[in-house]
């Protein structure tokens, strides 16, 4: 395996199985999952609806390819269309949330004519050569060589910086005006902004409500397309709302909608939604092989009615506002922890060394301490100093309190290797 694939871990863990919120490693220990097998496993590990889904279609036809249809591939596209909010919707489904990204580029680089790309600033969008062309974190982002222009924007996570203490309203027309300032210095015709509407690997920030509806008012003058990347944020992990952009709802639906990870519970489903204006661009025939396969679909399509019969949206709202409050609550008393922030199922806790400043190996030693204790959790951020948090999205109110408390511990034992506590 390459040197550049991230493990977690000094001793990296091998996971053999899971039930519900938790998972075992090779050992027998077992862990209560706090990063839903990176948001992979949207509903719940080994969900039986889904299992049997995957299992009878495996054992009817294994045939892929986009060339003949496939009747789980046709309900779960009307259903995701139907979902999206986007009119006239048409879905293409893909493998990743890379191959969803580098799609959404082809439709509207192609729509516009135009290699220009606005991104944000801290995002990341995947690991292809166009979709490490709009990823805004040097860390995620191997190369400078890109097939596009890219121009980044802020707007996605405030920082440290002169734009940290702004109020919502003065953030948003700073980041508006920058938007506005740079579209002037462009020869005028950008072809897209790609925004994540909470930030996943840059550490769960999200801008506040109504940006990027101010930020398309702006596109709207120019022609710019609004690509909404919902490979974290989809299905109401969010907790307020089925997918991030809604957060941002007053401007109408984004031109293109792109998720991945959690729709197939572990399947390897992901895929690009746009009007049929946008889609239709394409003047030449294509085809994926693997794409909306059948296993995956069938996955998708139990999968997603679970996720609606069981309201894990109004779950994800519930129990992850439980855990917001105990983990600040928490956070209260330690001085290392510098913020906790989040929506739904989707929870970050950035840490601080003792002179405030960001500190990775807080946000490491926190990793492997909770590994200890039996709980898996993720780090991101620009600095690598944020705990992430998005269990799958059953996630019961007594495990909220049982992961949080196991948080606690490791957040415990940091602060006492760090010495966070002399923080002035
Ligand atoms: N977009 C976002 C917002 C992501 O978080 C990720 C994965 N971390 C991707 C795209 C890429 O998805 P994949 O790993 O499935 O290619």
């Amino acid at each position: 395996m390459p040197d550049w694939l991230a493990l977690y871990y000094d001793e990296p863990l091998e996971l053999t199985h899971g039930e519900g919120r938790h998972v075992w490693d090779a050992e027998g220990r077992r862990y209560l999952d706090f990063f839903g097998g990176i948001l992979t496993t949207m509903t719940a590990h080994a969900l039986p609806e889904v299992t049997r889904a995957i299992s009878e279609q495996a054992g009817r036809i294994l045939h892929t390819s986009t060339l003949y249809l496939d009747r789980h591939m046709v309900e779960l596209a009307e259903r995701v269309a139907t979902l999206s909010g986007i009119p006239d919707a048409r879905v293409f489904f893909t493998t990743s949330g890379t191959e969803a990204n580098d799609a959404a580029l082809l439709l509207a680089t192609t729509h516009r004519g135009s290699n220009q790309v606005l991104a944000m600033r801290n995002s990341y969008h995947g690991r292809s050569f166009s979709s490490v062309g709009i990823t805004g974190n040097s860390a995620w982002s191997p190369t400078s060589l890109s097939p596009l222009q890219t121009l980044y924007v802020h707007g996605g996570v405030r920082g440290r910086g002169p734009w940290a203490d702004l109020s919502d309203a003065d953030f948003t027309a700073a980041c508006v005006a920058d938007l506005t300032d740079m579209l002037g210095q462009t020869h005028g015709n950008v072809a897209a902004l790609i925004a994540e509407p909470v930030q996943g690997v840059g550490g769960f920030t999200a801008p506040p409500d109504g940006l990027y509806a101010a930020f398309k008012e702006v596109l709207d003058r120019h022609g710019i397309l609004w690509i909404t990347d919902e490979v974290q944020t989809g299905w109401g992990r969010t907790g307020d709302h089925f997918w991030g952009w809604q957060a941002h709802a007053a401007a109408g639906p984004p031109d293109i909608l792109t998720f991945a990870k959690g729709i197939g519970n572990g399947m390897s489903v992901g895929g690009v939604v746009a009007r049929a204006e946008v889609m239709n661009c394409l003047g030449a025939n294509s085809i994926s092989t693997f794409g909306g396969s059948p296993v995956t679909m069938a996955a998708g399509c139990a999968n997603l009615s679970y996720l609606l019969e069981h309201d894990l949206q109004g779950n994800a709202r519930r129990v992850g506002g439980l855990l917001i409050q105990r983990l600040r609550a928490i956070a209260a008393g330690l001085p290392v922890v510098r913020e906790v922030r989040g929506r739904g199922l989707m929870i970050g806790v950035e840490l601080a060394g003792p002179d405030g400043a960001p500190s990775p190996r807080a946000a490491s030693l926190a990793l492997e301490h909770a590994r200890e204790a039996g709980l898996l959790i993720g780090k991101g951020g620009r600095e690598a100093d944020t705990l992430r948090i998005a269990p799958p999205l059953s996630l019961t109110v007594a495990e909220a309190e049982e992961g949080a408390e196991l948080l606690e511990g490791a957040l415990r034992r940091v602060q006492s290797t760090i010495g966070g506590e002399q923080q002035p």
